[in-house]
């Protein structure tokens, strides 16, 4: 399975997953549907499946005009969030398996950002590596604001993603990674991993390079939302127990 990633919007990216002997494509929460449409024109792929990992609109929005131009294609989304996702086609809970191009994707409940929000993982299969889509659950360096969640949920959501095998690449739906990083070194100013991300990170993002995807290895190992039960982070925070640290951290980021 070949993945494509589309910047669009401000920050947002659009991936498109790619069955080739199929002529077949599958996209992960299509903001806006211009330029997806011509990206699966040019390639002569049909779209089979849009997956959506939340309701906001930035990850919905361009879900209605791909489905009166593929008007077969089935839409995968939280069961729980028929009323904000009317046109889901396919209500998926956690734990749900499915296959997707010969590949099995199992769905995970990860709320916090959102109250319904998933994230699609693809185990390793065939030669192929995991993969994981979380929306805006997890980013490269950071987190989602937590708009209808708790601090415990999140803490929940993120233990979940970050247990998942070190090579998952991490396909998250905002270029956010660079502020991230410079809010994340003002909590961590000792991590040396921390320090040598973000100067790559900067240096990618000045010659116009994405950060996405990352890996689970990497955010363990410099991501503060996946590091509240370390010592400096619990310092720095004034707190001991995890999701406290982390209501902290991410109050911090808010304002920063
Ligand atoms: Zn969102
Ligand atoms: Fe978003």
């Amino acid at each position: 399975m070949e993945i494509q990633r589309l910047p669009v919007l401000r920050d947002n990216y659009v991936f498109v997953l790619v069955d080739r002997a199929a002529a077949a494509a599958a996209v992960v929460d299509p903001a806006v549907a211009e330029p997806v449409i011509a990206a699966l024109e040019a390639q002569q792929l049909q779209l089979s499946v849009v997956l959506q990992t939340h309701h906001h609109n930035d990850h919905i929005g361009g879900t209605p005009a791909l489905l009166s131009r593929w008007p077969g294609a089935q839409v995968w989304a939280a069961a729980s969030d028929r009323a904000r996702i009317p046109f889901q086609t396919d209500g998926l809970r956690g734990g749900d398996q499915r296959l997707l191009f010969h590949r099995p994707v199992q769905v995970l409940e990860v709320p916090g950002h959102t109250r319904d929000h998933i994230a699609f993982f693809f185990p390793a299969s065939g030669g192929e590596g995991p993969e994981l889509f979380c929306g805006d659950t997890l980013f490269a360096g950071g987190c989602g604001r937590l708009f209808e969640g708790t601090a415990e949920q999140m803490l929940r959501s993120l233990d979940q993603l970050s247990g998942l095998p070190e090579a998952t690449r991490i396909w998250c739906a905002h270029e956010y990674t660079e502020a991230n990083l410079r809010f994340a070194i003002t909590q961590e100013p000792g991590n040396p991993a921390l320090q040598e991300r973000f100067q790559l990170v900067q240096a990618m993002r000045a010659a116009g390079e994405a950060t996405v995807p990352s890996s689970v290895a990497l955010e363990r190992a410099t991501n503060p939302f996946l590091r509240c039960r370390e010592a400096s982070l619990q310092q720095v925070s004034g707190c001991c127990e995890p999701a406290l640290v982390l209501a902290e951290i991410r109050r911090r980021k808010d304002v920063f």
